[in-house]
């Protein structure tokens, strides 16, 4: 195995279990001039741990771009430079974008080193549809942005593959509850590869119910996917309910109008108990 000189590889690094990392990885680790890591601090252990000793530079969000010309400049004098973040795939949520965007502009050539990222780890143990898929990443932070995010997400018949921060889970839940509705299918994938590594498979009320109930359930990394929402048929219908409900609730109770929805729509009583009573939290813009 040979590394070729002026290219910048991108190379996965394990998300939790350290045997994950390919031993193409750790060749072209130990054999490039350089390694641009997002946290020196965190990735020194991981290389010290296969004995790589490979100089290390620190390429971060708040630096990137001015890392990025020195790193361009080497690159052009022929140096082979390796890219890895904290975890997994560089540049899945993770920085890097500018550098790889302009070593293209520059015709410089970039290889990727494929390995894990939690995204894909998730999706392939999550028994939801893997044929087509919608990775968001993050949601934004604030509650507007991220309720407006999920409304846009609603009708999307794709998985939906989200990242997930432990303190905001619930919330997250909560919400996606309210708008994609309390059955939808989803799966929360917790410290994957890691000693905890739990995955549970439930609709979003069952699974917010867990996350509620159990602590365990809001420590570590995790990665949530909701199903796509089902075809239009079923849309159509559900926009249906939507708006016998929203009339009924301006004069009934929650359950009444739940209840009376139910009837006139044969739809599930519990799933328009659910949707109602997030209709009536909604703040009023
Ligand atoms: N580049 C990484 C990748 O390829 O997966 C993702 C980096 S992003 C900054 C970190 C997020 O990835 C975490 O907040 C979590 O949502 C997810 N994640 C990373 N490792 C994970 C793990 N072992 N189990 C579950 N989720 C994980």
């Amino acid at each position: 195995m040979s590394i070729e000189k002026g290219v910048l590889y991108i190379v996965a690094t394990p998300i939790g279990n350290l045997q994950d990392l390919s031993a193409r990885a750790i060749h072209i680790l130990q054999a490039v001039d350089l390694i641009a890591a997002e946290d020196t601090r965190h990735s020194r252990p991981l290389l010290r741990h296969f004995g790589i000793k490979t100089a290390l530079t620190a390429l971060h969000e708040h630096n990137e771009r001015e890392v990025m010309q020195g790193i361009l400049g080497q690159l052009q004098d022929g140096r082979a430079i390796a890219l890895i973040s904290d975890a997994g795939t560089p540049l899945i949520s993770d920085p890097g974008f500018p550098l790889v965007r302009e070593c293209h502009r520059q015709g410089i050539r970039v290889s990727p080193v494929p390995g894990p990222s939690a995204a894909i780890c998730a999706l392939s143990a999550a028994g939801l549809p893997c044929d087509r898929f919608l990775f968001e990443g993050f949601l934004p932070r604030t509650h507007s942005a991220r309720r407006e995010r999920l409304q846009r997400l609603k009708h999307e018949q794709c998985t939906l593959v989200f990242y997930e921060s432990n303190h905001r889970v619930a919330e997250s839940l909560r919400e996606m509850l309210s708008v994609f509705g309390a059955e939808r299918p989803a799966l929360m994938a917790r410290e994957l590869t890691k000693l905890h590594e739990t995955l549970i498979s439930a609709s979003l009320e069952e699974l917010l119910q867990q996350v509620e109930a159990d602590p365990m359930q809001r420590k570590g990394e995790i990665v949530l996917l909701v199903a796509g929402a089902k075809p239009e048929a079923d849309a159509g219908q559900a926009a249906e309910s939507r708006r016998i409900l929203e009339i009924l609730l301006e004069e009934l109770p929650v359950k009444q109008a739940a209840t009376l929805t139910a009837r006139i729509t044969g739809e599930k009583k519990n799933r328009l108990y659910q949707e109602a009573l997030a209709l009536r939290n909604q703040p009023t813009e």
